[in-house]
Order: structure tokens, then C-alpha cells, then sequence
């Protein structure tokens, strides 16, 4: 069944008049469905146009059907779409608001070698309203009297948002409009795995979000062994499309930077990342490698993270080591989905 929440202001409108409602319908239909109201509860449209959605749409293209709660608040879900496949999204609490993690397709077809997204490879994409509806139902669930609701948004959950750029680029739309949601692009972040024509079309779509690069390693052979999109799309040009985002959009590109033991943690890593970054207005995020069972990849200990983050401080390279949340739930970015899958296989 089709949702509601894909719909811009004047695909309601014309929704709205083949079946000869008024006007101001469309609004009404918008911004009941940003708020998370089901059509049923829709108690300012005719019961008869209800009627007549009821059979065609639902609000949203989410449910969740499960959640997991963390010791220190940060809670993940597990969404099903209506065709019953499942993603997964993660909601972090910080002092200055709640950040929620998104997906943008079911699977990924990009292949990286760290990553339990990419196991099994892409289902399909998400459309619009299935990745909004996500928010849509978190902020409902969350804000109520002065609790604050959904404050940020990262696109860093299951899929490769710039592999589904029509639908991410129309979702941006829907989420950033004042008559819904409303949250300001500077409070969101896509990350990609680095897909160069789209990071251009991203920059000329003048919605100005904050861009994420998964970078993983200075050195093309190394980057195109963990990361098969390096050898379509290397380093060098990857660079020159973040440079020309911060230049067209003005936000400082951020790049994350897992770390994998003896494969880019070591000294000619951290030179090697001066030389790609230094005069480049970006910030470097070091992230810990969740270990997945099926890739075997394993992290940076301790003293190894503590080595690296002090030869990127001698060489004056911006990077932070991101603190890691829901240690006890999360596991790696999309294991919570394949165990779901996995225990409904039968
Ligand atoms: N496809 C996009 C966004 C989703 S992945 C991208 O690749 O950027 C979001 C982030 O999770 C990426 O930086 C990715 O490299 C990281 N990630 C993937 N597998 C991971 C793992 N096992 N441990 C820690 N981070 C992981
Ligand atoms: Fe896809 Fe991102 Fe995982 Fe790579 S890291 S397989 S691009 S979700």
C-alpha cells in the first residue's frame, strides 16, 4: 500500500481535487500527516474522504516493530515497510537535542568490506515518505508537552543515500518544509560511501545539509580493497567534489574514518592524510570498527587509536575520536536488521 507521507504540498493538491475537495485540503492532510495522526484520527477531513484515502494509503510507510533501549537512553529501532522488509535507525541523546539515524534504502549494494549493511546486498530502494515516516514516527512518539522531539538528523543507517538520490533529495525537501517538521539542514548529515556525480548534484540541489565522507583510507589500492566504490570514484576526485561542496554550500565537509588495525592506522596513513586534507576546510572523525562476525576485520586497540590521534595532532590534522553510544545495543550499523532477518527466515 502507497503512503501518504511521499506526498509534497502539490501532489496533495492535485490528490485533494480528483476527488473535489477544497482547496485548503492539501494543508490539512500535510501537516496531519507530519505529526504522526493517522488518517482515522484525521478528525478535520470528511469521514467520506477518509473513507476513500483509507483504501488507497496510509500515513506513513514505517511501523516500528521493534525497539531496544540502551543503558545510557540511546534507543534502536527496527522499521517495516508495508511490503515487509525491515531497516533500522538508531535515536542518540545528547545535551543539545536528539539526533536520529536513518536509513535510506533496504540493503546496499555498494559492497564495503567492514559493513553488515551491505550483506546480502540492495533490496530496494526506500521512496520518500518510507524515509521520512521514520522521523515522523520517532518525533511523534518523543515530543509531547516540552519534551523536544527528533532535533537532528544523520543519513547514516542502513544504504547508500546518494544511490537513491531522487528519493533523498525529495525527502530533504519534505523534512526541511516549514509546514511540517521543519528541521534546519544544518541539522542534517549525509554520509556516502562517495558517489562523485551525485555529491554535485547534492551541491546544486540548494539544500545546503552538512556532507559526510567515508573516507577509511588515504591510499586508493587500500581504499578500493575495503570500499569497491574507490575504483569508479578515486580519492583525488572525491576531494575535489567535497571541496566544491564546501565552496558552493559553504558547510565544512566532514569525513569519518574507521579504524582498522594495520590496515589504515598507521603513520604514512596519518602523513598521507595531510597531504589530502591540509587547506581543505574539513574535519576528520575517527570511529571505532564495530566488529562483524562475517567480514573479520579488526579494530584499532586502545594504545593503537591513542598513537594515531597523536601523529594526526603533530601533523595538525582537525579530527575528533567519536564517542561511541549504545555500545550495549547497537553492535555494527545494520547487524540489529540481519539478526531480525535472520531469526524470521523460516
Ligand atoms: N552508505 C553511507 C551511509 C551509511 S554507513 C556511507 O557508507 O557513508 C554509515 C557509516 O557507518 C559509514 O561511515 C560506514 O563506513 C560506517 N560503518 C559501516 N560498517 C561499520 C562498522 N562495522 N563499524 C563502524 N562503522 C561502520
Ligand atoms: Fe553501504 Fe555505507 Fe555499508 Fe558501504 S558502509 S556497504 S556504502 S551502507
Amino acid at each position: 500500500m502507497d503512503n501518504l507521507a511521499r506526498f509534497n504540498l502539490p501532489e496533495l493538491n492535485e490528490l485533494s481535487s480528483q476527488y473535489e475537495q477544497p482547496k485548503y485540503r492539501a494543508g490539512q492532510l500535510f501537516s496531519a500527516v507530519h505529526k504522526g495522526i493517522s488518517i482515522d484520527k484525521m478528525t478535520n477531513i470528511p469521514t467520506q474522504f477518509r473513507q476513500v484515502l483509507n483504501q488507497k494509503f496510509t500515513a506513513l510507510g514505517t511501523k516500528i516493530v521493534q525497539t531496544v533501549t540502551s543503558r545510557d537512553g540511546t534507543e534502536k529501532y527496527l522499521f517495516a515497510l508495508k511490503d515487509g522488509n525491515v531497516v533500522e535507525g538508531v535515536l542518540m541523546r545528547y545535551t543539545y537535542g536528539n539526533t536520529l539515524c536513518i536509513s535510506s534504502q533496504v540493503g546496499c549494494r555498494m559492497g564495503c568490506a567492514f559493513c553488515a549493511s551491505g550483506i546480502g546486498g540492495l533490496t530496494r530502494n526506500m521512496d520518500a515518505g518510507e524515509i521520512l515516516s521514520q522521523v515522523i514516527e520517532v518525533n511523534a512518539m518523543k515530543s509531547c508537552g516540552t519534551t523536544r522531539g527528533v532535533t537532528n538528523i544523520v543519513m547514516m543507517g542502513t544504504g547508500e543515500p546518494l544511490d537513491n538520490l531522487d528519493n533523498v533529495l525529495k525527502f530533504l525537501a519534505l523534512v526541511t518544509d516549514p509546514n511540517g517538521i521543519n528541521i534546519s539542514p544544518r541539522n542534517i548529515s549525509l554520509s556516502t560511501s562517495g558517489i562523485i556525480p551525485s555529491i554535485y548534484a547534492l551541491a546544486d540541489s540548494g539544500i545546503d545539509v552538512n556532507l559526510t565522507i567515508s573516507l577509511h583510507s588515504p591510499f586508493d589500492d587500500v581504499r578500493s580493497s575495503l570500499m569497491p566504490v574507490n575504483t569508479a570514484y578515486p580519492i583525488k576526485e572525491l576531494i575535489k567534489a567535497a571541496k566544491h561542496y564546501f565552496n558552493k554550500t559553504g558547510r565544512r565537509v566532514y569525513y569519518e574514518y574507521l579504524l582498522i588495525k594495520g590496515v589504515n592506522d598507521r603513520r604514512v596513513d596519518a602523513q598521507r592524510l595531510k597531504e589530502l586534507l591540509g587547506g581543505h576546510s574539513c574535519h576528520l572523525n575517527l570511529i571505532r570498527l564495530n566488529y562483524v562476525e562475517e567480514k573479520g576485520l579488526k579494530g584499532t586497540d586502545g594504545a593503537g587509536i591513542r598513537s594515531f590521534m597523536r601523529e594526526l595532532d603533530k601533523l595538525n590534522v582537525c579530527h575528533t575520536l567519536r564517542r561511541s553510544m549504545g555500545g550495549d545495543i547497537a553492535g555494527a550499523c545494520g547487524q540489529l536488521r540481519k539478526k531480525y532477518r535472520e531469526d524470521n527466515d523460516d
